[in-house]
């Protein structure tokens, strides 16, 4: 455990769930934690008991990615966990692969409807369209402006357009919309839905103050900090200062709420996350500015300023991603000035005088 973590309250200690199994967080608040092939090795998804129509069930709160071994933890959570109950609809918080991947496979299986915001429905609609979504030619363009430009790594971003779809091959062909502030009855309690920025299109959290519960998503990490990047479909998004406004807005909630997060275990703390969250954030944006007033940078120069560990192609797009964001929250600041150089990449200095 960090020094930050320290900080916070496990409130199950090191328990997890058994792979294929539930782990009981509350009365009728069930945790399942599923395995992911990526260097983030794990996804937590959320079981709610539940009554629709009055038929009793339960809601599937995130999906994990479209994979054979999902599929099976999935088949051994329904062979254990339910207790004899069906499925009742699938929730979603985002369009990540991790989150929506499976959703269709879930929907379809028991023959039920999603729950997920407008904005991230369609985008992972497109992104699961193929080549015609993420990727490709248009992300390789974006990079480089950025100075990921060496030959080979443009060839290989440019040569990535099936990452999306191999992870999340469709998605329902119908949803329920879920905005800021739609309250979900689930199982007698009222779940407020709270929206999110800067790390997906529009994330959902959902409260209930009668659980005194947060279903997290990835918009509240106790040990990880979230993923906020600007990519090439917004190519001037201030995701950064999007971010750290919308975590501002789980202040409202109790100090002790117990946030169920989507990696990591559950914990309360959560105002003190949030300023550990800020503070890094600042600490990293000081960085930035210490390294661009020495000279002009591009993303691909702060690089190693943010990141200090050796990085795949698949991390470095996230970092690079990363990289911009936190050059524009200082350029949408006025604290960075922004220039195209003669070789057709965007550098970030101090303002001329
Ligand atoms: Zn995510």
């Amino acid at each position: 455990m960090n020094d930050l973590e320290l900080q916070l309250h496990y409130p199950l200690g090191d328990a997890l769930p058994a792979p294929g199994r539930c782990l009981e967080v509350a009365p009728g608040v069930k945790w399942i934690r599923m395995t992911l092939p990526f260097a983030l090795n794990h996804i937590n998804l959320w079981l709610l008991r539940d009554e629709i129509d009055g038929r009793p069930g339960w809601s599937i709160v995130d999906c994990c990615i479209h994979r054979d071994e999902a599929k099976a933890q999935w088949e051994d959570i329904f062979a254990h966990e339910l207790e004899g109950l069906p499925v009742l609809r699938v929730i979603v918080t985002h369009m990540h692969p991790d989150h929506i991947g499976l959703a269709h496979w879930l929907c379809q299986k028991w023959d039920v409807d999603l729950w997920i915001s407008a904005l991230d429905y369609q985008v992972a609609r497109l992104g699961c369209m193929g080549p015609t979504g993420f990727g490709g030619d248009r992300a390789a363009d974006f990079f480089a402006m950025h100075g990921l430009n060496a030959p080979d790594t443009v060839a290989q971003i440019k040569a990535r357009t099936n990452y999306f779809p191999s992870l999340v091959p469709s998605v329902p062909e119908q949803y329920h919309r879920l905005l800021d502030g739609t309250v979900l009855q689930i199982g007698g309690h009222a779940w407020r839905c709270i929206s999110g920025y800067g790390h997906a299109p529009e994330h959902m959290a959902l409260y209930c103050a009668d659980l005194n519960i947060l279903i997290g998503g990835d918009m509240m990490l106790p040990r990880i900090s979230t993923n906020v990047s600007v990519y090439e479909q917004e190519p001037e998004a201030n995701s950064l200062a999007l971010f750290l406004d919308s975590i501002d807005k789980f202040k409202t909630l109790p100090e002790d709420t117990l946030v169920l997060p989507a990696h990591g275990k559950p914990f309360t703390g959560m105002h003190t996350r949030i300023q550990q969250l800020h503070d890094h954030h600042r600490d990293r944006l000081a960085e930035v500015m210490e390294a661009c007033a020495e000279k002009a940078c591009s993303a691909a120069d702060i690089l190693p300023v943010l990141f200090k560990r050796p990085m795949d192609l698949h991390q470095t797009t996230f970092a690079i991603g990363e990289s911009i964001a936190h050059l524009h929250a200082l350029w949408f600041a006025g604290r960075l000035h922004r220039a195209l150089g003669a070789d057709g990449v965007l550098r970030f200095g101090m303002a001329p005088a």
